[in-house]
């Protein structure tokens, strides 16, 4: 799953498409701050083993109603089974038959349906039958969706995390892999995308109808199942013999390039990536109205939201979100989470997995920044909410899983474990992993065993602090010059708090020190909540480096003299540079420390740097800094320019509208017009009225520039100063 929410904090200016949770209202903000008051959960035992689901619906748009046969397949796992109980609610059971056409007595309760047997299974015995049933305004499983300026009048099953069985009865845990057919009649004009293979496509001409048999002949967990009708033009891609298509809305055709464009490179990315090859038999991406991306077996269910022009991808590339769902192809579909505590490992390694197809296609610098977004979601989440550990049997609903620690914590967790393994070790586990469980549910247990298989390693350490204990260390690093022995003496402590059962971390770390005669490395192992390490060095430092190459999952504070903090904002590498330029946004009046900050703004060659510099000179008040802010405002990168608008926008003069208006008239970019915008509403003056009431007519990605003015006319309405 992946949403696309818009970022908070200092990036609530930059709307970011970022893999986070499962719908924009998470439901997850409820949450209390005690994980561990949470119920206790256990993975659902199985009487049988569903082997097959054959679904025959029949669709009808105009009442929000359905109707159809489902047959259900399965092999008995004791001895003595006189009955099947289903999961199935809000839908009516009429009758049920067996296969050999025999009534079979059943009993509907509020969420099941209990088959009886004509006599009682025998273990490894099979049987199938058929159950007819229909529904009407479903309100989970199955949505009918009115048509608006958006999408088209459609229906899509949103069966996830357990809510198939509200569009047919079956056994609905992800622990119970079936194959399953589709066979869905809607009204002409309509097409039906599905798991699987396409069989055939029937039209009944006097019933003015159209029928779309689907077939998944590999077995996957029933969440995975889904269908999808509504007026779709299919743009046809492929990889190679594997045929990719784009099932979007006739008004989004020409979008279809620059949204979905590097699906097969992705493809065969993760092919390569993972050491195992696609494993179905085609790949669909298939717009829905909803709000983020859902990756049933072989036909990913992907919110509108994201199709995006040719002039708009540099701002919103769909390629997170994209990348992310054909991630978990293999992780999640083709393995998959045996219980809702084991989520990570469809979440975790999708995300880390959109991590690695990033880096792979823009570099590491890129990847740098997309590594350090996904530390700083977790550790929002973190400071804000609540820490618990990745892998727990604690949770309500399995909604309560998919939060910022699944998500980009597990995935800075796998990055850490492939800083210890080393890059080949790492992917061949990946590898094992898929091969060995292929198919299969797993668990934690499954992986951590993949682990010691390939490399001998016991890790068990490793995952006990980082997966069954919560929380992350937060190191506070102090370094020294001794000038009489030559050595840099770093202090290291682990201030966290340690109540809630936050382990003292076990962790290798990377030391960089630059002297005037060059760089070196050294890698030490942090055990202790205090300890002190040594490094003789030729002469006085001019940076030293806690986290080189930034693998820790981790806070820090190493307070640092000016000099040092101007030459690694000049010298260090992305984060490094990024780090040093908030570090300087605290140094109070100083000159040195504005002008360094204020030529970075100007000269860095890295936009995340640029705009970093940018946020820190935004802290520091006076005219200079106004003016290197309006000279931000023409930066190259549209980033940059929406984080020295907003700034310019927080200071809150009527006397800059004209300014505002200008850089909304010229600025091409969503991003920037969003923040002119909204600096507009924030200057109290209603000269702004007129160009704000023209703003809301501007056609814009996900009508950001529309939603800003509406809010910016409400404020000044609300709130005139002239
Ligand atoms: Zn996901």
């Amino acid at each position: 799953m992946n949403a696309a929410r818009a970022g908070k904090g200092r990036a609530r200016r930059v709307l970011l498409l970022a893999p986070l949770c499962v719908t924009l209202a998470s439901p997850a903000l409820a949450q209390p701050a005690d994980w561990s008051a949470k119920p206790l959960q256990s993975e659902r035992s199985r009487a049988y083993d569903a082997l097959h689901y054959r679904v025959v619906i029949r669709l009808d748009l105009d009442r929000a109603a359905f109707d159809g046969e489902a047959t259900v397949s399965l092999t008995s796992l004791r001895d003595g089974l006189a009955a099947a109980v289903l999961d199935a609610e809000r839908f009516t059971v009429t009758r049920v038959v067996s296969d050999w056409g025999e009534p079979l007595r059943f009993e509907q309760s509020a969420t099941e349906l209990t088959v009886h047997f004509e006599r009682p299974l025998k273990r490894g015995e099979t049987r199938s039958f058929t159950a007819a049933y229909s529904g009407k305004d479903p309100v989970a499983g199955l949505r009918f969706v009115a048509a608006t300026a958006d999408n088209p009048a459609l229906v899509f099953s949103d069966s996830w995390p357990n809510n198939v069985h509200h569009w047919f009865p079956c056994f609905d845990y992800p622990n119970d892999k079936a194959t399953n057919e589709i066979i869905a009649t809607v009204k002409r004009g309509l097409k039906v995308a599905a798991n699987g293979r396409l069989v055939g496509v029937t039209e009944d001409a006097a019933a003015n109808t159209v029928t779309y048999h689907w077939s998944q002949d590999l077995p996957h967990s029933t969440y995975l199942m889904f269908l999808a009708a509504a007026p779709y033009v299919v743009v046809k891609d492929a990889l190679g013999t594997l045929p990719v298509s784009y099932w979007v809305y006739p008004q989004d055709e020409a979008k279809v390039r620059a949204t979905y464009g590097q699906t097969p490179r992705m493809i065969e990315f993760y092919n390569r990536t993972f050491g195992y090859d696609y494993p179905w038999q085609k790949y669909d991406q298939v717009s829905v109205p909803s709000g983020g991306g859902a990756e049933s077996t072989s036909a990913t269910a992907m919110t509108h939201a994201i199709m995006v022009d040719d002039a708009r991808a540099a701002d919103f590339p769909a390629i997170g979100i994209v990348s992310h769902e054909i991630a978990h192809q293999w992780w999640g579909d083709l393995i998959t989470l045996r219980s809702w505590a084991h989520t990570w490992l469809n979440e975790s390694f999708a995300t880390y997995a959109d991590y690695l197809y990033y880096r792979h296609e823009r570099g590491d610098d890129e990847g740098a920044v997309n590594l350090d977004n996904k530390l700083n979601a977790y550790l929002r989440e973190a400071k804000t909410r609540y820490v618990r550990p990745i892998v727990t049997d604690r949770y309500e609903k399995p909604n309560d899983m998919f939060d910022s620690h699944t998500y980009p914590k597990g995935a800075r967790v796998l990055h850490m474990l492939r800083a210890i393994l080393g890059d080949e070790a790492f992917f061949d586990v990946l590898s094992h992993f898929l091969h060995r469980y292929a198919f299969d549910a797993v668990d934690t247990a499954d992986f951590i065993r993949s682990v010691k298989t390939v490399t001998g390693q016991n890790l068990d350490w490793f995952f006990d602090q980082w997966l069954f204990k919560p929380g992350h260390p937060v190191f506070d690093v102090r370094s020294d010059w001794d000038s009489a022995r030559k050595v840099v003496t770093m202090r290291v402590a682990q201030v966290q708090d340690f109540a809630k059962g936050v382990p003292v971390f076990r962790i290798p770390v990377t030391i960089g020190v630059v002297t005037s005669e060059g760089r070196t490395s050294t890698t030490v192992w942090i055990r202790e909540k205090e300890e002190t390490f040594e490094f003789p060095m030729p002469s006085r430092p001019l940076l030293v480096r806690f986290d080189e190459g930034n693998v820790l999952l981790k806070e820090v504070t190493f307070p640092k003299p000016l000099d040092e903090l101007i030459y690694q904002l000049q010298h260090d590498d992305v984060i490094g540079r990024i780090a040093a330029a908030a570090d300087l946004a605290r140094v109070k009046d100083d000159a040195r420390a504005f002008e360094a900050l204020v030529s970075c703004a100007q000269g860095d060659p890295f936009w995340a740097v640029r705009r970093a510099a940018i946020d820190a000179i935004a802290k520091i008040p006076g005219a200079q800094s106004r003016a290197a802010l309006t000279r931000a405002s023409a930066d190259p990168n549209s980033s940059v320019r929406a984080s020295a608008v907003a700034a310019l926008g927080d200071l809150k003069e009527a006397g800059l509208v004209e300014f505002f208006r200008d850089q909304f008239e010229r600025d091409a970019s969503d991003l920037v017009k969003t923040e002119a915008v909204r600096a507009m509403g924030k200057t109290g003056s209603t000269a702004a009225i007129p160009i704000l009431e023209r703003a809301s007519a501007v056609p814009s990605y996900r009508h950001m520039v529309r939603k800003a003015a509406t809010e910016a006319l409400a404020q000044l309405r609300r709130d005139p100063r002239r």
